[in-house]
């Protein structure tokens, strides 16, 4: 068999306009894989389709000019349907080519895969991939065992093989990172003018359970942090080496560890590093560390991200999202008393949900007063533990639609189409609302809220939704404004 040398690092060119709308995210997942392939002596190429935009012929020459070995892709749930595109068309393309997928939805639904795209697929890598990846090249070059390879599945004369787990990186600050073959200049944050946007991992995984969540799951409910010194570290090679002035930090819980958040802060304040920051957290976090917001806005924190996602106690506990109501509210308090942009998001359309329950909950959005909200339709993930609950009402199957826009969960009392009208309708009630009070926000906050707003109704999913009378009144708001200015 040929050594294998190249890999291609693929990401899906799948697009659900939620996440995108606001800038052009890398994919740090694979600029970890690419670190850990290089070091194994291997020739990694990031090819970032999603972020090009490139559809599957673009790919194809792209695939066809490069020549790998070996084809890998990663894929949530509502990103599979593309993925196994990009390894059908790199089978097509050489049947040689060794294909690999790995991440949330081949970790758990590997059989399904198997058993419907067994052409396609090679081998999934389940959990994190910088070593399993390696392993299982370096097998294949040497004639080794492949069942000795942990944490992978695939076919052996037809029948299923998977392999114990791996367990979990323990120092996550000796994994290298392939900065340099990201193709910078594409990666930007929309409401920020000559911005140079990275994502970067400060820590892996989540210790809450969630019910809808997936990333708990994946994680096992383990987590692990970098030193804050590693961490801070490389802000500060991003700025340097690549002019790098925004940074997403990717973590589900960034600051579960008080000590090391805080030392993290410290040194981001310390050493002036100046870039601004994206993150999400917990309520409860917020709350713990009210005595150090103030550490938060001198550090950059730009954008905060907490999860409420209901606004009864009765949901926020069939999500098992142990936290209470009220704390919500005051931890987005918390956040915009110190000037920061405040988001969060509320998971609507469940099985009980009523129109008259969905507006309720938007005015309660309204009360709570995050800067952003985002009203998103229940995604039944398979191997999510609230799955059994929701799989009666699941009336679509098609995984691409599984992206939190796309109603695919049918209430009793309401039609999909009924749930999608009032998605729609409460984000367009939201944002008005946001716009006639923009007054009573900071300067920046003001300025943040028109770009954010001409960009949900123009990039957005929301931009379908926002049609009607709406735009005619958001632009007499914003026109109003931007005289003003
Ligand atoms: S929703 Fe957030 S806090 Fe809850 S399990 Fe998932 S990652 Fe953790």
């Amino acid at each position: 068999m040929k050594k294998i040398s190249k890999v291609m690092l693929i990401t899906p060119p799948y697009h659900a306009g939620v996440v995108e709308s606001a800038g052009v995210w890398l994919n740090v997942g694979f600029v970890y894989i690419a670190g850990s392939l290089r070091a194994g002596g291997y020739d990694p190429v990031y090819y970032d389709a999603m972020s090009h935009w490139h559809k599957l012929e673009t790919i194809g020459k792209r695939i066809e000019a490069e020549k790998p070995d070996v084809v890998a892709t990663t894929a949530f749930t509502a990103g599979i349907v593309e993925a196994l595109k990009v390894l059908k068309l790199s089978k097509e393309i050489n049947p040689e080519i060794i294909t690999v997928i790995g991440n949330v939805h081949p970790t758990f639904c590997y059989e399904e895969l198997f058993r419907d795209h067994a052409d396609t697929i090679d081998y999934i890598v389940r959990g994190e991939g910088e070593e399993t990846l390696v392993d299982l090249l370096d097998t294949l070059n040497s004639g080794g065992d492949i069942s000795a390879v942990k944490s992978i599945v695939y076919l052996d004369n037809g029948k299923l093989v998977v392999t114990p787990s791996r367990g979990y990186i323990k120092d996550l600050d000796a994994l290298p990172l392939a900065w340099d073959l990201v193709d910078w200049p594409i990666y930007t944050y929309r409401t920020m003018e000559n911005s140079r946007l990275a994502i970067v991992s400060s820590s892996r995984g989540c210790s809450q359970q969630c019910s809808f969540c997936s990333q708990q799951l994946f994680w096992q409910r383990n987590w692990r942090g970098r030193s804050p010194e590693n961490f801070v570290g490389e802000l500060e090679y991003l700025r340097d080496t690549y002019g790098v002035n925004v940074v997403m930090i990717s973590d589900e819980t960034p600051t579960l560890e008080r000590e090391r958040w805080e030392k993290i802060l410290d040194l981001l304040i310390e050493r002036k590093v100046g870039t601004k920051i994206l993150m999400e957290t917990r309520v409860d976090d917020i709350l713990r560390d009210e005595d150090i917001m103030w550490k938060y806005q001198k550090a950059l924190i730009d954008h905060i991200y907490v999860g409420v996602e209901a606004t009864t106690q009765e949901a926020l506990d069939i999500f098992k999202k142990d936290i209470k109501v009220e704390q919500s509210k005051k931890a987005l308090d918390l956040i915009n008393k110190h000037n920061i942009v405040s988001e969060t998001s509320f998971v609507l359309g469940m099985p009980d949900d009523t129109i008259e329950k969905i507006r309720n909950t938007v005015e309660l959005a309204k009360f709570y007063n995050p800067d952003l909200a985002f009203f998103l339709a229940i995604a039944p993930w398979p191997y999510s533990e609230i799955y059994p609950l929701l799989k009666p009402y699941v009336e679509v199957f098609d995984y691409s639609k599984y992206n939190l826009v796309e109603p695919v969960v049918k209430p009793t009392a309401m039609t999909l189409d009924e749930v999608r009208n009032e998605l729609g309708l409460a984000s367009k009630n939201f944002y008005m609302d946001k716009l006639r009070n923009l007054e009573k926000l900071s300067p920046e906050k003001q300025e943040f809220m028109i770009k954010v707003t001409k960009i949900i109704a123009n990039n957005s999913y929301l931009k379908e939704h926002m049609k009607g009378e709406m735009p005619e009144e958001m632009k007499k708001i914003m026109d109003r404004l931007a005289v003003r200015k």
